[in-house]
């Protein structure tokens, strides 16, 4: 099987196992696991945020950062075909109580623009308006193909939250290729955010782990929701020990978008209609995607629906040789 259903599904290396098997342990919860603490001092770092904290997982990690800037009642914008819009089962409500107001994407795929935050946010009004307390920002865009908002475009979003008193959060869970693609660092896409949340488990293939990074004062909240929400864990160093060795592997982000644009370019010479992919994510248009996905995965190519489209996602445990034979299977599929 060619997997290209998503960047999770990589598998830890050798080399991951051992820094797992050595990782230095300690209990999480009565104090500070040692290798998580190193982990989240890192990411901070590498965030230009003051702190950060592990979560399991990227939801996990907007929950949080959703719980701690609304009230019950406070209406959010977010990216039509955002992760926390559509993907996250309606947490954003359920737990935080937030009120979502999708905004379209008038700025190109996945992207909307300042004057589009500013005319949702609206201006304060009389005791009796509805609240608006916050901008959520997705980059890289998952839904809209893995698209890239660049770094003067995030100062302007945030720019314009600021302006109408709004908080900013960030899910980046795949900053890391927006900072590949771009050539920018990952704390330029994240300046200004009060909150960002990354993943560990995507193309950087740790088996699993994200943080949720922001001031000191947050991140010590967010550890009490974390604990609220059943996430916090003892011995996590494991884990955090292959979200170290993830975070050596930015830089090999760049092959996986090689990768994408040879699988792009193969499926547009088989006459599917694909846009030019900007960081790992591929997206074809074709009249009947269930169908064709059906007679691709017994052709034994793996892909997703999303949005209508089939949604293919190259990452590390695929080589470029892999990228050939799956186009080759695809191509004997387009013949039948
Ligand atoms: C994967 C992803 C998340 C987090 O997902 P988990 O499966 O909970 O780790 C959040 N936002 C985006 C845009 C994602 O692609």
């Amino acid at each position: 099987m060619i997997d290209l259903r998503s960047d999770t599904v990589t598998k830890p290396d050798e080399r991951m196992r051992e820094a797992m098997a050595r990782a230095e342990v300690g209990d999480d919860v009565l104090e500070r696991d040692p290798t998580m603490q190193a982990l989240e001092e890192r990411t901070a770092e590498l965030l230009g945020t003051e702190a950060a904290l592990w979560v399991p997982t990227g939801c996990m990690g907007n929950t949080i950062a959703l719980m701690l800037h609304l009230r019950r009642g406070d209406r959010f914008l977010a990216s039509a075909g955002s992760h926390v819009l559509g993907m996250e089962l309606g947490t954003p409500a359920w737990l935080a109580g937030g009120l979502p107001e999708a905004l379209a994407w008038d700025a190109g795929p996945g992207r909307f623009s300042a004057a589009a935050v500013r005319e949702a946010a609206g201006a304060p009004g009389p005791y009796f308006t509805l609240r608006t307390s916050l901008l959520c920002l997705e980059n890289t865009h998952n839904s809209a193909g893995g698209t890239v908002t660049p770094v003067a475009e995030h100062e302007e979003l945030v720019a314009a939250a600021r302006q109408a008193g709004l908080a900013v959060h960030l899910d980046g869970a795949r900053i890391w290729n927006a900072a590949v693609a771009l050539g920018v660092t990952p704390a330029q896409l994240a300046a200004g955010a009060d909150t960002v949340q990354v993943c560990l488990s995507k193309g950087l293939g740790a088996p699993m782990g994200s943080l949720v990074a922001g001031t000191a004062a947050f991140v010590a909240e967010a550890r009490r929701v974390r604990k609220m929400l059943g996430g916090g864990v003892r011995q996590g160093g494991i884990v955090a020990a292959a979200g170290l060795v993830a975070l050596d592997r930015i830089d090999d982000l760049a092959g996986d978008h090689a990768n994408a644009a040879r699988l792009a370019e193969g499926l547009a010479a088989l006459g599917l209609e694909v846009g030019t992919p900007q960081t790992n994510i591929v997206m074809a248009s074709v009249p009947d995607p269930g169908a064709l996905l059906e007679r691709m995965t017994a052709a034994g190519v793996l892909a997703v629906p999303m949005a209508g489209r089939i949604r293919f996602i190259t990452h590390r445990d695929l080589s470029a040789a892999d990228i050939t034979e799956a186009l080759e299977r695809i191509a004997a599929v387009l013949q039948d």
